[in-house]
């Protein structure tokens, strides 16, 4: 029984590879495979599965990805190192110095040991470390990592999900803490990067984990309502397919349910009123251009009426992590409020796959690492974190930085600039420049004078009135929300005292 489902995993991984990959790197990916069955020999998971499954599993999770071959042998081996006699050096020889350094970089996130300047107050190292610093310590590897090759978070990420899926095998003290952290920690960051899809899993495997009632009770409320909805957008999506083809548009519609917990998120918001979920199931439609985009806008709206503020293009002003589509919500017949998404065969894929698409996508035959440009914020984050002095300024920053929602802003030039909610015009200058924000004297926003604690807006253009002689406030720490701009004013300010 066992053996048949690890003879699956293994078929299925090298049926993707193959598509991919050539045949000396499959060859290689065949090598990792025995070496990893030999170096987990005899060893069972908590499940009495053997332990092979896992590090298969997670190699499969991330040729999902379409990345190239040294992440999948890397995945193979992540845990060789850590709980087998196998050394670096022996991958090194093995499977070369690329597929050594992602296994070592993998290794390093899971050993989290915390640095101990930042908590004084923890003497040993082997005491069990309070949430909150292993938190820090899990954010800050992680960022560290990303800067220095993402690859080593897919396969980190891919490990949690295949650990998430086998959760109801660890003792159940385990089981929270586990689940609690891929909620706050890792499903965050994979939001971040783009990954949709992931994230929703991570958020949904760990859900009945964190909060059981909670999901239960939102399961006996949705189903039934789900059931209902879907017998309606049926026929709407008939409807709409008919009118498609009509013009001449190739499509694909279809329609899933929200994942749960996203819902979850979305009905404590609405305060549990399931009638204001519009996308409890929305209805998407994959076409061939972006021109196709807009022409499937311009016809569901011939024909159901669009409500006011609720039309987003994200296709001309993609999200921060990527996300490009076209939303709109409609009132259909009876009263029902329907929401779709419109996009591309392209953008579906880095909605769900986010930056690990863009190897896919990359020009020729050959894998390529997404471009500088992709990466840059993780760049800068981890710049940033450098500077930081305190775990707690640490978290906070990264929490408004990283994962609360964010606005485009755009400079005069028409440059777009993510910051997060609630930003104003002096966040903007010391993001833009450290020396416009230092030299800011004055703001326009949309071409108006606005005050430097005004609170920016999706879509600003904000211009930065500079004055050689001027100086940053004192005053500024009481708006400004980003890290960037409050260590330079504090700099500058605690200088001139
Ligand atoms: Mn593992």
């Amino acid at each position: 029984m066992e053996k048949s489902k690890l003879e699956q995993i293994e078929k299925e991984l090298l049926n993707l590879c193959e598509k991919e990959f050539s045949k000396d790197e499959i060859i290689k990916v065949k090598r990792a495979i025995d070496f990893a069955k030999n170096a987990h020999k005899d060893v069972l998971r908590q499940s009495g599965e053997p332990y092979i499954i896992h590090p298969l599993s997670v190699a499969l999770k991330v040729s999902k990805l379409h990345l190239d071959h040294q992440t999948v042998i890397a995945a193979l081996l992540h845990d060789t190192v850590e709980d087998t006699t196998t050394t670096l050096v022996d991958l090194k020889k093995n499977f070369g110095p690329d597929v050594a350094s992602l296994v070592e970089s993998v290794t390093k996130l899971s050993n989290i040991k915390i640095k101990k300047s930042w908590f004084p107050l923890i003497r040993s190292e082997t005491i069990e470390i309070p949430e909150f610093e292993r938190q820090v310590e899990t954010l800050r590897k992680m960022l560290i990592a990303m800067s220095r090759d993402v690859r080593v978070i897919f396969i980190k990420l891919a490990d949690k999900l295949h650990n998430l899926e086998t959760l109801s095998h660890l003792p159940s003290e385990k089981r929270e803490r586990i689940a609690k952290e891929a909620i706050e920690i890792y499903a965050p960051i994979a939001g971040r990067l783009g990954m949709g899809e992931w994230r929703g899993n991570l958020e949904d495997l760990s859900f009945p984990f964190v909060h059981e009632e909670a999901y239960k009770k939102l399961r006996s409320l949705a189903v039934p309502e789900i059931k209902e909805r879907e017998k309606y957008l049926t026929k709407i999506t008939k409807e709409l397919k008919v009118l498609l083809d009509k013009n001449d548009i190739n499509s694909t519609i279809n329609f899933r349910a929200k994942k749960w917990y996203s819902l979850y998120r979305k009905l404590l918001k609405y305060n549990n009123d399931m009638e204001k979920v519009y996308d409890l199931i929305a209805i998407r439609v994959i076409v061939e251009s972006v021109e196709d985009c807009y022409a499937v806008l311009g016809l569901i709206h011939s024909v159901w009426r669009p409500l006011v503020g609720r039309i987003k293009d994200y296709v001309a002003i993609p999200k921060p992590n990527g996300y490009q589509s076209i939303h709109t919500t409609v009132f259909a017949d009876q009263g029902r409020i329907i929401e779709f998404q419109i996009r591309t065969e392209k953008m579906h894929h880095q909605a769900e796959f986010g930056i690990a698409s863009h190897w896919i996508y990359a020009e020729g035959k050959t894998a390529k690492l997404p471009k500088k440009n992709d990466l840059k914020w993780i760049d800068d984050f981890y710049k940033m974190q450098k500077k930081i002095s305190s775990p707690e300024e640490l978290v906070k920053s990264l929490r408004m930085d990283l994962f609360e929602d964010r606005i485009f802003v755009f400079t005069p030039q028409g440059d777009v600039k993510d910051l997060p909610f609630g930003a104003t015009p002096v966040d903007f200058a010391y993001y833009v420049h450290t020396d416009l924000g230092n030299k800011c004297a004055g703001s326009k926003i949309n071409g108006k004078i606005a005050t430097l604690d005004t609170i920016l807006q999706n879509g600003d253009i904000v211009e930065i009135i500079k004055r050689e002689n001027a100086k940053p406030h004192a005053d500024w720490l009481k708006f400004t929300k980003t890290d960037i701009a409050r260590s330079q004013i504090k700099k500058i300010t605690h200088r001139q005292l």
